[in-house]
Order: C-alpha cells, then sequence, then structure tokens
C-alpha cells in the first residue's frame, strides 16, 4: 500500500489534482453553505466572493500550507502551489523560472522558511509581496527542524496569520476572510482533538525516526525521541549516517528500545530501508509518514488525522 502509492503517485498526479480541485471547491462550497445558514452576517454569507472582481492571488511554496491557504481564501483567493506532488522531494528541490514568477507575482505568498524552501525566501526578498513565513510566525530558530507543519501549534498560528495577511491584503473581502478563519478554527477541532487523543496513548512512549519529519507531532503527543543522536546529525545535514550510527539504531529496535519505528515514505534510500526491515523482524511496528500532502487525503487534517490513528493504532 505505501510502496504503490509513492510509484503510482507520478501517474496519479494530473487525477489526484483534479480530484483535489473537486474536492476542495465542493468542500468550500459546503461550508459556505452550512456557514450561510447560521451566520447573521449577510455581506458575507454567500458562498461566492462577495465581490465578484476581487480574488487575492496567493502563492505557496509547499503544498502542506498550500492546503490551508486555500482552505482560509475560500472563493476569494486563488492560491497557487509550486510543490504539489509527492514524488517530489521538497528538501532539495530546485525551482524553474516559472516558480519563482509564481511566487513573486502574487499579492501573498506563504512559505515556511527555515531553511525548507531557501529558493522561495531568495526569490521574495525585496519583494513587495506580504510573505507568510512559518519560521518567522512560529519563532523557529536558525537551524530548528523545518518540518513546522507537524507542529500544532505553529499550524494554528500560521492560519491566523494567513488570515490576518489576507484580511489586510483586501479591505472590500476582509469580513469573508474573517468568518472563513472562524470556520476553519472550528473545522481544526477534528484535528486538534486527535492530537489529544493520540497524547493519551502515546504520552511516555518512545520511538525511533528515518528523518525528523514527525519530531514536533511526536513531542506534541508526548513522546520520547531514542533516534541515536548521530544518525539525528546526519540526516538534519543530509549526509550519510556513520555505520557506527546505523548499528546503534538497529540495536536500538531489536533491543525494544523504541515502541515504534517512523518512516518517513517520501525519504527513500537504503538505510531507512534496512532500519524498516530491522524493525519488522524485531516486531516493532513501523508508522508511516510523509513529508508532503499525500495523494489519497483530500486535506491536511484529513492526512494528519489519518497518521495520527495509525499512530494510536501501532501503540495499542
Ligand atoms: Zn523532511
Amino acid at each position: 500500500m505505501r510502496t504503490t502509492r509513492i510509484i503510482d503517485s507520478k501517474a496519479l498526479v494530473p487525477l489526484a489534482l483534479l480530484l483535489l480541485a473537486v474536492l476542495v471547491v465542493a468542500g468550500c462550497s459546503s461550508d459556505s453553505s452550512s456557514d450561510a445558514s447560521s451566520s447573521s452576517d449577510d455581506s458575507t454569507s454567500s458562498g461566492s466572493c462577495p465581490d465578484g472582481d476581487t480574488s487575492l492571488s496567493i502563492s505557496a511554496s509547499v503544498d502542506q500550507w498550500g492546503d490551508i491557504a486555500e482552505q482560509l481564501a475560500g472563493d476569494c483567493g486563488e492560491v497557487d502551489t509550486v510543490i504539489t506532488s509527492s514524488s517530489v522531494d521538497p528538501h532539495d528541490y530546485e525551482p524553474t523560472s516559472s516558480d519563482i514568477q509564481k511566487m513573486t507575482s502574487a499579492q501573498v505568498a506563504v512559505i515556511n522558511g527555515a531553511d525548507y524552501d531557501p529558493w522561495a525566501e531568495k526569490a521574495l526578498e525585496g519583494s513587495d509581496v506580504t510573505v507568510v513565513d512559518a519560521g518567522t510566525v512560529c519563532g523557529a530558530e536558525t537551524g530548528a527542524n523545518p518540518h513546522l507543519w507537524y507542529d500544532p501549534d505553529c499550524v494554528m498560528k500560521m492560519g491566523a496569520a494567513m488570515s490576518e495577511a489576507y484580511e489586510k491584503a483586501d479591505e472590500s473581502t476582509k469580513s469573508y476572510f474573517e468568518n472563513l478563519q472562524k470556520q476553519w478554527t472550528e473545522d481544526m477541532k477534528s484535528y486538534t482533538d486527535a492530537v489529544a487523543a493520540t497524547k493519551k496513548v502515546a504520552d511516555g512512549k518512545t520511538y525511533g525516526a528515518t528523518e525528523s519529519v514527525f519530531d514536533y507531532m511526536a513531542s506534541a503527543v508526548g513522546m520520547k525521541n531514542e533516534t541515536p543522536q548521530g544518525y539525528q546529525n546526519a540526516s538534519k545535514n543530509e549526509s550519510d549516517p556513520a555505520p557506527g550510527d546505523i548499528q546503534a539504531f538497529k540495536s536500538a529496535l531489536t533491543n525494544n528500545d523504541m515502541d515504534v519505528l517512523i518512516f518517513n515514505t517520501q525519504t527513500e534510500g537504503p538505510v531507512p530501508s534496512q532500519l524498516k526491515e530491522t524493525a519488522d523482524s524485531a516486531n516493532v511496528p513501523v508508522v508511516d509518514v510523509t513529508e508532503t500532502v499525500p495523494d489519497d487525503a483530500s486535506t491536511f487534517q484529513e492526512w494528519q488525522i489519518n497518521q495520527l490513528d495509525s499512530l494510536q493504532q501501532a501503540l495499542q
């Protein structure tokens, strides 16, 4: 299942994007119509953008943030995301000139920052685009783990920062964006509830990880990272871990020092595969996580909740 997804993802991308577009559109209109029945503000209660001519142009470097940017823009904004395919590794992405153009021609740009998408940061330097940068919004220090969309607090802060940027950019649609932010916060309860429910099961449990992608979430649900430090350092610097670090990792798995192995399916290579094999033969459950929104999830929330469910199952 997990490998099929990666292999098939290239072929499935156009279809998946189409489906995603349909789902996003369907999601927006149904959300907005349910809002219409509960909202007392007539000017923003319609599903379509109140000012027909206004569409805020928004760019996003990666779909982890792009998906949230879309949810918060509704019918009053057009989000153009550069990296949308789970078959691309954002860590070493080389942008095309049209990607740069996409980022710099928008009114609002949503990026991860924290040296995750340095090409986008660089492109936006000195431009008059309003930049919403997760690294800045969430106060990530230089050299911090850049996978900020796995930090529940950061996700909520970013959502608020995006709405704020949208509201400032377009006075005529300010109340529309304000309403959508309220709706979104409500909708995100399913996600924050899933984090809380996972914490009940995961608190105090240990894990090893093939890559640091899930670390913020693991910490949010109270887990202890037992990944050997040498392996973590190598992975952070995108260098090969020393044989001793790999051996230490394998020993930790076979000695049951790790309750689960967190496996990023988007960082392939012989070392993660070996670790997975070791975990399998030591009966340590493997929890698959992805760097970017996978093709089988229609929203950020659905993606994250699915993974948290898998983690809960693995720990039970
Ligand atoms: Zn990563």
